[in-house]
């Protein structure tokens, strides 16, 4: 192709002949049926034609029209396209045509709009098929894309399958070079789904192929056991000043079990915003201590690893357990002699943000590294972390971005997971509406009501200064706003990422002892933090935010024992989006987690899509039947070939995946 049109590609990520393959059509019209003219019928139709003649005429600026009279056998038909003279010259008489379009009423008469045309051929690209279209821009079309895509039909006919060639046998799957093609230019409706059942196969199967791998691999290994002190672990329960719900006694009575064993924990806490995941870690840092060994604590935020540093102290220096935190926001000095001390085994936790992957500190013998709100980190900060143990250290990670359980066995094959699915008794289920703008003032006496008595209110906006974009609030001008204006009687923080880190803490610290009624904020606040006296959240500029993330906001209320509040405003009065409508009924995080992941995908749901490597865009993880399929596969395939030796290709892919799921 010419430098031009290279260039409109590479605006879209498609930078080499395989990018170009593996550009998938976003869907497909079925234009495969050729009909008689007088057998027509409304909606989509392939007739195939000669032109009997061509009209055009300039209607007025900015209107061209073409008329065709197109015939066959059975009778003829008046074509218009608007707005493209070179058609006029593209159809010669004495030719045979296919065209394709959509048979509709307009004006006053059935016709065909705008169609697609091309000459009768034994491959037609744009007519009479089930035709692909693909994700495009302004200036680079569907059509374009078909034409470069059947220049590369050579190459695909002598692509390699990763697939071992008896898995394609024995699960009767399409070989890849078949299944590619037929995705591109699909022969029928089931070679369609059969390369899409092949190629979705191919992802979970690799996937699953990497996590098997990585946790023989994990099994090989031995760390050091953390002996599990029953007396301890009733004594510290007994501590608290509520019970701890049955899913989170089975969930410590699982890590503990991980614990007290050579080969090293690999568990993923998987629990909704509030379920009470810290008080289960809380237990397996004590054993740790307990044990002599140092535990290391990571959190996404500066705000987080305080409150943590905090709630962890509190709860575990009774115990004797010393505490310590370490994060960028240190002065050196401090920082120097925090590291000291960390070298020295002083502290037994450490509570931390990304500061801790650095050189230093480094650790006399860690042995638990727990990672909250691990869909926050990389990979490379995973492993870097874990690396400043002196053996394979215990790994707990924990999320409240629920991860189906299909999806996080199939990625993270080699972990372990245990789940919190049940709330603390009492909380009440917080009340989500979606408020249209001009109902604000509503929202607000809400607000001030929950204030009089006695509760706390977040405002969050996008943005933190003011922008362009009309009608997107943000956290500056909103405060100046609330503060000077409805809410003046009040006391009003302000909290986004660009402040010092001392003042954010100071901030979320003021406004979790009470000393602000309303905190103004940006999704600084979205992770983690607890503050269980807030009972009103309002979102600005709603349609902005992720289904993950706005349920993560709205889990930083309701955390009490009181009736808490979710107002979701959109910018403008616009159609509520799919998103918001399932934010507005559905409270289950596990079941948005679904939602989300029919809606955008999981590369875009987990942040794996940056990864570019791990991108699954035709497995489907609901399918239950197919995984069972694939499993099998990676079994039967494991059994010929332990190591994959005689799949190379294969074995590179895996590898390259191994890498990226591994949180080990
Ligand atoms: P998350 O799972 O979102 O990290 P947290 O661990 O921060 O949740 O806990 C949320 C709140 O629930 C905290 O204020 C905590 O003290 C409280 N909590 C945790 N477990 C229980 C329980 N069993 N009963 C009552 N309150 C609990
Ligand atoms: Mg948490």
């Amino acid at each position: 192709m010419g430098d031009k049109v290279a260039a409109l590609f590479k605006r879209m990520g498609v930078e080499s002949v395989e990018d170009l393959i593996y550009h998938f059509p976003r869907r497909y019209d079925d234009y495969s049926h050729v009909v008689k003219i007088n057998n027509i019928k409304p909606g989509p139709v392939t007739i195939k034609v000669e032109v009997k003649d061509v009209q055009q005429r300039y209607v007025r600026r900015g209107l061209h029209i073409t008329e065709a009279v197109v015939k066959d056998p059975s009778g003829t038909l008046k074509i218009t396209w608007f707005n493209q003279p070179y058609r006029a010259k593209a159809l010669m008489p004495d030719k045979q045509y296919f065209i394709s379009g959509d048979y509709q009423f307009n004006r006053d008469r059935y016709s065909i709009i705008n169609p697609a045309a091309e000459l009768v051929s034994s491959f037609p690209k744009n007519t009479a098929r089930i035709v692909p279209i693909y994700p495009e821009t302004k200036r680079l079309k569907s059509f374009q894309i078909r034409r470069a895509m059947q220049e590369v039909l050579p190459v695909i006919a002598r692509l390699q399958d990763n697939l071992p060639a008896f898995i394609v046998k024995d699960f009767g799957l399409l070989p890849l070079n078949q299944a590619l093609k037929q995705l591109h230019f699909p022969d029928d409706p089931t070679n369609l789904t059969a390369a899409r059942d092949r190629l979705g196969f191919a992802e979970l199967f690799e996937l699953t192929l990497a996590g098997q791998l990585n946790k023989l691999a994990i099994a090989a290994q031995s760390g050091q056991t953390i002996k599990f002190d029953e007396a301890l672990a009733k004594r510290f329960v007994a501590s608290l000043a509520y019970k701890l719900t049955d899913a989170q006694r089975k969930a410590a009575w699982q890590l503990l079990q991980d614990l007290n064993n050579k080969r090293p924990m690999n568990r993923l806490l998987e629990g909704d915003v509030g379920s009470g995941k810290t008080i289960v870690a809380a237990m397996a840092i004590l054993m740790a201590a307990n044990n002599g060994y140092q535990v290391a604590y990571m959190a996404p935020t500066e705000i987080l690893a305080h409150q943590q540093h905090e709630t962890l102290g509190s709860m575990l220096s009774p115990f004797g357990v010393k505490t310590d935190i370490f994060t960028g926001s240190l002065n050196e000095k401090r920082k120097m002699k925090t590291a000291k001390s960390i070298e020295s085994g002083e502290p037994d936790l450490i509570v931390g943000t990304h500061a801790l992957i650095q050189k230093h500190p480094k650790f006399k013998n860690l042995s638990l590294v727990i990672i909250d709100e691990q869909h926050r980190f990389g990979v490379n900060q995973r492993e870097k972390l874990l690396g400043k143990a002196t053996k394979v250290p215990h790994v707990l990670t924990m999320t409240a971005t629920p991860i189906p359980r299909s999806l996080a066995l199939t990625i993270y094959g080699e972990l372990d997971i245990s789940i919190i699915d049940e709330l603390p008794p009492g909380r009440q289920p917080i009340i989500t509406e979606v408020i249209p703008p001009e109902s604000r003032p509503s929202v607000y006496s809400k607000i001030d009501q929950q204030i009089a008595a006695g509760r706390q209110a977040y405002v969050i906006c996008p943005l933190v200064d003011d922008s362009d974009v009309l009608g997107v609030k943000s956290v500056n001008e909103e405060f100046r706003r609330l503060n000077s204006g409805l809410f003046k009687h009040r006391r009003i923080g302000l909290m986004h990422g660009r402040l010092k880190s001392d003042d954010k803490n100071r901030i979320m610290t003021d406004f979790s002892t009470g000393l602000y009624d309303i905190l103004v904020s940006t999704t600084v606040v979205e992770v983690g933090v607890d503050v269980p006296n807030a009972a009103v959240m309002l979102i600005e500029g709603a349609e902005r935010f992720g289904l993950a993330q706005l349920h993560q906001l709205r889990g930083r209320v309701g955390r009490g024992e009181y009736q808490s509040y979710c107002f979701a405003i959109p910018s403008t009065n616009q159609q509520l989006s799919r998103r918001l409508r399932a934010f507005a009924q559905m409270r289950d995080g596990f079941k948005l987690a679904e939602m989300d992941l029919k809606l955008r995908g999981p590369g875009e749901v987990y942040g794996l899509a940056q990864h570019g490597v791990l991108d699954l865009r035709m497995a489907k993880l609901s399918d239950a039947k197919l995984l069972a399929r694939v499993r099998q596969a990676a079994d039967d395939t494991l059994l010929r070939s332990p190591d994959l030796l005689q799949y190379p290709r294969l074995k590179k892919r895996v590898n390259d995946l191994r890498k990226i799921t591994n949180l080990n």
